[in-house]
């Protein structure tokens, strides 16, 4: 019984730690640029990506501006409006392979800002090694079983519920404050770092902030604040100083 809680408490700790280091570094910093992180502050979301996701950061960058460029319209790497709600919803990590398989210029044309570093040449780039040290780092503190326990149920959330719910769910069901074909669901922001509040960053996709409204919370962004406090980010102006909140 009390094996079974710690690995469930583990297992959300390492799902938030992929899902804060997925919005604050990945998405809202080297996608789109709403905020810049002190290179030590950057290391850390890094390296935190390397060990529970293994994506590779210009890989991911590149697919998800060409999903800005080409939203639900022919060309989007997983719209359901052309793939199907479900194809997305379960298979969103499989369009994302197949978006870098059959577009190998992908990376050159929407992500060519982005330099790898010698971080990235010997480490974060190699995404296999890095899940392979995350995982070795949980069963050598928790015992083998219950380590690759935490290590399925974070996989299984991360990669089919909750990435998956962005691109799938946030693009069918919910509400929306701007016009445009993404939408707003508050239960999956309070899951994803505020990124459930997708209609809001299609709207504004420079806001280093992902609310708008008063009732809306996104939980990354008393993170980034706390981080600007400490002169480890510097943030661009969110979307509630262009529009006023309604
Ligand atoms: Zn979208
Ligand atoms: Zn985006």
């Amino acid at each position: 019984m009390l094996e079974a809680l710690t690995i469930l408490i583990t297992a959300a700790i390492v799902v938030q730690l992929a899902v804060f280091a997925t919005t604050i570094y990945l998405h809202r910093t080297a996608t789109h640029g709403a905020l810049t992180l002190h290179p030590a502050a950057a290391w850390v979301f890094r390296f935190i990506l390397w060990i529970t996701t293994g994506i590779t950061t210009r890989e991911w960058v590149a697919v998800h501006r060409k999903h800005h460029a080409f939203t639900d319209e022919e060309g989007d790497p997983h719209s359901p409006k052309l793939e199907g709600f479900w194809s997305v919803q379960l298979g969103n990590v499989f369009h994302y392979l197949k978006a870098l398989r059959n577009d190998p210029g992908i990376v050159t044309q929407y992500a060519r800002d982005l330099k790898p570093d010698l971080f990235d040449r010997w480490l974060f780039d190699h995404g296999p090694l890095g899940l392979l040290l995350g995982i070795t780092a949980l069963c050598a503190v928790l015992g083998l079983w219950p380590g690759l326990a935490v290590a399925g149920i974070h996989a299984f959330l991360y990669v089919f519920v909750l990435s998956s719910s962005i691109n799938g769910l946030c693009h069918s069901i919910g509400y929306k404050n701007f016009d445009n074909s993404a939408t707003n669901i508050r239960l999956v922001a309070y899951l994803t770092g505020g990124e459930g509040l997708h209609n809001n960053h299609h709207g504004y996709q420079r806001s280093p902030k992902l609310s708008f409204k008063r009732s809306e919370f996104d939980p990354a962004w008393p993170i980034i604040k706390l981080l600007t406090a400490l002169g480890l980010a510097q943030h661009r102006k969110t979307i509630n100083d262009v529009r006023s909140t309604p």
